[in-house]
């Protein structure tokens, strides 16, 4: 019945009428694929990926180390047992494997950041981070030179999300990237820590203050970036730092 609805209503009603037929026509003449196994989706999604490849994403369900968040049957990993992180807790959702790090390569080096949408679509975030409670999100920064070519910083992307549906607010100035470092990809831990030292410093440091600070970042491997930005962070005067990245490496 729309007797009784307002214009407004009315006009809402009308569009949402008109979106169907218009959306399959589009789809008709320009087919959207999915990502991963290429089949053509159907008109009526919004997302990127099919339904199989959506669960075919390896998702961090089961139990983990109580510090870095890798899947870990009893407490505390021995690579955290080893080494002191700076952080009190790391998690993130999914296995950087498989299908998880091809959708990520999309979105980072293919700038196809609508895939970002799907994947928090899919994505668990993990209860045990307890979002809520931090008072601000930092994202890993670039350096600017990589973040110019780039076009955009994919922790940043990551962060807004987070800030929105939790209601947190995001500094994106609060840590600077001083220092461009080679790619840190097949270096160990201990390697990966000296490369990166000094490649970050604290801004605004009063924004920092005594704040529970969730650093964000699209994946974690060693831990050695987000554990340099966490030292960085507690030195300018942040109480405690999370973080949550998209996937880990395992
Ligand atoms: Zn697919
Ligand atoms: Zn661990």
């Amino acid at each position: 019945m729309v007797r009784g609805f307002s214009v407004k209503d009315k006009m809402k009603f009308s569009i949402e009428l008109l979106q169907k037929p218009v959306k399959f026509i589009i789809n008709l003449v320009f087919p959207v694929y999915c990502l991963l196994c290429k089949e053509q989706l159907s008109y009526q999604t919004d997302t990127y990926l099919c339904d199989a490849c959506k669960k075919n994403l390896i998702l961090i369900s089961g139990k983990v180390c109580h510090k870095c968040g890798r899947p870990f049957v009893n407490g505390i990993c021995t690579t955290c047992r080893e080494k002191q992180f700076y952080f009190s807790k790391a998690r993130a959702s999914g296995i950087y494997d498989g299908s998880v790090r091809e959708c990520i390569h999309f979105f980072k080096y293919n700038r196809k950041t609508y895939l970002l949408e799907t994947l928090f679509e899919v994505f668990l975030l993990p209860n045990s981070l307890d979002f809520p409670s931090c008072d601000l999100i930092v994202p890993v920064p670039l350096h600017w030179i990589r973040e110019y070519s780039r076009g955009f910083n994919q922790a940043e992307l990551i962060g807004k999300k987070i800030s929105k549906r939790f209601n947190i607010p995001l500094s994106k100035t609060s840590l600077k990237r001083t220092k461009a470092t080679p790619s840190q990809t097949g270096l160990s831990l201990k390697e990966r820590t000296k490369n990166i030292k000094g490649a970050f410093s604290a801004r605004n440091e009063q924004k920092l203050n005594e704040k529970r600070i969730l650093l964000v970042d699209d994946v974690m491997t060693t831990g050695a970036t987000v554990n340099e930005c966490s030292r960085v962070l507690l030195q300018a005067g942040a109480r405690e730092i999370l973080v949550y990245t998209l996937a880990r490496g395992v």
